[in-house]
């Protein structure tokens, strides 16, 4: 979004290629408690519909649509969509990370229907009753938190017995008294009812060996991200992990490409640094464009749009 309000403003003529809804994953966190200008926070989806707003207001245009694949033509390049193709002279990619599957029986067989990789979303179906949080990142424990508004009682699984996520977050999931950890201790299997509902959970403690059940109705799982680059296989040599590198001025190492926030190969991810980094890439994507070719304010129907896939 940052990027796209930079390039906008910018007087290039701009589309923000977009799968499903702009705002990503801040788009389903409950509250935003880190992003500075905000000193009481701001629920996610405020936050992005600020950033749409201010954004469209110098003309950023939002197009729906999946983008599947990057190539080049010369000096272009093409931005396969599913029903279309953009011929664009720069691209910045900000297309972030998806959640990790944990890979256990009856997680897939039962996602939708007791199994939930978002609390903001599913939260809510979840009242009076036990639910269980998979993973000890910041994900996990701010989900674990924001649960307990509605479940009785939320058991966090953690396979080690410290957790990753920041102070703040540690403090206030280890002295909730909704919640309780069970450290050091996976889950193995998810179990459903005959109408494959979720009605509980087989975990294994990993010091003791130690397998016990659970009745838990949710299963809500954040043991990481995985960046959603696929789209670029082919085109960009990816970092391991499937994650984009570039140097300091966001750029790939496809001339006219840059890439922008957690899709980034770098060590914080959060709003503010994809946001920094967003600004960063359109500023230089401005500069390659205006230095290689020539023009910039390129009019909007016939000029060379900027694209930022999101
Ligand atoms: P993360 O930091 O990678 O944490 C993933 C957690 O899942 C870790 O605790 C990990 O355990 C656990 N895990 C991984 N694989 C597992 C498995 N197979 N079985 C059981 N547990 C497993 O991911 P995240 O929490 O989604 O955060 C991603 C990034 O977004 C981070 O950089 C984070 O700081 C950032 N973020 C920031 C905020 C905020 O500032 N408010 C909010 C959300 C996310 P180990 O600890 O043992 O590795």
């Amino acid at each position: 979004m940052t990027a796209g309000l930079y390039a906008a403003r910018a007087r290039l003529n701009t589309r923000l290629m977009e799968k499903i809804s702009p705002g990503g994953q801040v788009l389903t966190t409950d509250w935003v408690d880190n992003y500075p200008g905000f000193p009481e926070g701001v629920s996610g989806f405020e936050l992005v519909d600020r950033m749409r707003k201010q954004a469209e207001r110098f003309g950023l245009e939002i197009v729906r649509g999946e983008v599947t694949r990057l190539s080049r033509e010369d000096d272009w390049i093409l931005v396969h969509m599913t029903e279309s193709t953009l011929r664009t002279r720069a691209v910045i990619v900000a297309t972030g990370t998806i959640p990790v599957k944990l890979g256990i029986p009856g997680e897939i067989e039962y996602t939708g229907k007791g199994v939930s990789y978002c609390a903001t979303c599913d939260g809510p179906f979840y009242r009076g009753v036990e639910v269980a949080v998979v993973g000890g990142g910041d994900t996990a424990v701010e989900e674990a938190l924001y649960l307990t508004r509605f479940a009785s009682k939320v058991h966090l699984f953690h396979r080690r017995d410290q957790l990753r996520a920041t102070g703040i977050l540690r403090e206030a999931v280890t002295t909730h008294p909704k919640i309780q950890i069970h450290w050091s201790t996976v889950l193995t299997e998810i179990h459903a009812d005959d109408r494959k509902l979720v009605r509980g959970v087989t975990h294994l403690d990993l010091k003791t060996g130690q397998t016990g059940q659970l009745p838990v109705e949710g299963v809500f799982l954040f043991v990481g991200q995985t960046p959603t680059t696929s789209f670029l296989q082919g085109f960009l040599e990816l970092a391991p992990g499937g994650y984009v590198d570039t140097d300091l001025e966001m750029a790939t190492v496809q001339p006219g490409v840059w890439a922008a926030g957690d899709v980034r190969s770098k060590v914080l991810r959060q709003i503010v640094t994809a946001a920094g980094d967003g600004a960063t890439a359109a500023f230089n994507a401005e500069k390659y464009i205006e230095t290689r070719f020539g023009y910039s304010h390129a009019p909007k129907t016939t000029g060379a749009p900027a694209g930022v896939a999101s």
